[in-house]
């Protein structure tokens, strides 16, 4: 990725991805090859953790949901997200999560690239939950139980099905036509699609579960005793303070795997846990200084509450690919001046300075 390309003879323009070139991009490279080229994008970013300047994201909370800000940085690059949370918002017409985001240049502070993030967070929260289940799922895991067929399902179904083979899927949703709508979508692929009556009837048999609902509650849509020895759970949709999806004693259950642990204390499953629970931070298996996995009976959970240097790794995938799809638009973000210390300069720009209409009174 070059920032130079976006030189300008007085400065430099923003390269802007909206959220149709971010639809027709997804489709020329094809969902699945997205999606393994952003599990691929992010576990390389995981790799190099200690690279970053990290911290928790800020929330801003409202009775009906939450508006975050999601801030990282390498020694090149900066990048933010903002994102809310409102579960209440499909029945107003809006989607659930709605997000946009930034990349830009850590030497002088020019934002290279403005992107919606709306399409991209569903990818790069598949892309994160398949880089988890990876390190964390038995080996020959086929069949996955999706509870919560909204907006993330098929992502993520394609994700499980495109880069670790699971071939089954369980599926439940308390709204039918959500069920029905997820089982359509995933009709032109190879995967069996058994629609259930509960999640209980979902989760039987099955070899991974993943949560991914919507609800402003401490909900219990998982119960300890529904899960069996060997299980990976995928616990996606818990992720802000006073919204989980697991029953706490699930957690005693098995070994409990995070994003950023500062972050998923406050926000994820670990918010209903003594502050001294143990987890491992995912960064330490994909560096081999903590294990995965230990025996095939051990139930395994990521504790999913999404993170900053996954949009980080998102941003630069989809910036390079939309790059060489030719599919950028220039954005007049910041002024390029002739003069950089002659801001006013730009009023001039546009009326002479006889014609600038303050009035000046004496
Ligand atoms: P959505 O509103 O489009 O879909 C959520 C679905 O959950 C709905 O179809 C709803 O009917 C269903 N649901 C609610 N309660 C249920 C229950 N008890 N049993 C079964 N289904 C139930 O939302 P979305 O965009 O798909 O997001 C899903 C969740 O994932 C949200 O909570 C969101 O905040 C979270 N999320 C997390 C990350 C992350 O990185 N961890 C990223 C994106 C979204």
């Amino acid at each position: 990725m070059t920032h130079t390309a976006n030189l300008t003879p007085f400065g430099m323009h923003t390269d802007f991805l909206g959220y149709n070139q971010a639809a027709k991009l997804v489709t020329r490279v094809g969902v699945i090859e997205c999606l393994r080229g952003m599990t691929q994008a992010i576990e390389h970013n995981f790799m190099r953790w200690q690279d970053f300047t990290k911290s928790a994201r800020i929330g801003n909370y409202s009775p009906d949901g939450v508006i975050e800000l999601m801030p990282i940085s390498d020694a090149s690059d900066y990048a933010f997200k903002y994102v809310n949370g409102h579960p209440i918002n499909t029945h107003r017409g809006l989607p659930t999560v709605m997000a946009f985001g930034a990349l830009a240049n850590m030497a002088n502070g020019m934002p290279i690239f403005l992107s919606e993030l709306t399409l991209t967070t569903a990818l790069r929260t598949a892309a994160t939950s398949v880089m988890a289940a990876r390190q964390l799922m038995r080996p020959e895991s086929h069949c996955m139980a999706l509870i919560g067929n909204g907006t993330q399902s098929e992502f993520q179904a394609l994700a499980f099905h495109g880069v670790l083979g699971i071939d089954t899927l369980r599926i439940y949703d308390i709204d039918e036509m959500a069920m029905r709508k997820l089982h359509q979508n995933l009709a032109p692929y190879p995967i069996e699609v058994v629609c259930c009556s509960s999640t209980a009837e979902a989760v039987r048999g099955a070899d991974i579960i993943t949560t991914i609902t919507a609800d402003n509650t401490n909900a219990i849509i998982l119960r300890a005793d529904m899960v069996a020895p060997g299980t990976h759970i995928n616990a996606v949709g818990g992720d802000c303070p006073g919204k989980t999806e697991l029953e706490a004693s699930l957690l005693y259950k098995g070994n409990v795997f995070v994003e950023f642990e500062p972050q998923t204390r406050i926000e994820g499953e670990l918010q209903q846990m003594p502050a001294d629970f143990a987890v491992t931070e995912l960064w330490q298996v994909l560096q081999k200084s903590s294990p995965g996995r230990l025996s095939p009976t051990q139930i395994t959970i990521f504790d999913s509450v999404g993170f900053a240097l996954e949009d980080y790794s998102a941003l630069r995938y989809m910036y390079a690919r939309a790059q060489e799809a030719g599919l950028l638009q220039p954005l007049e973000l910041i002024p390029a001046l002739q003069d950089p210390k002659n801001l006013f300069g730009l009023l001039h720009a546009q009326a002479p300075s006889s014609v600038i209409s303050d009035r000046v009174t004496a």
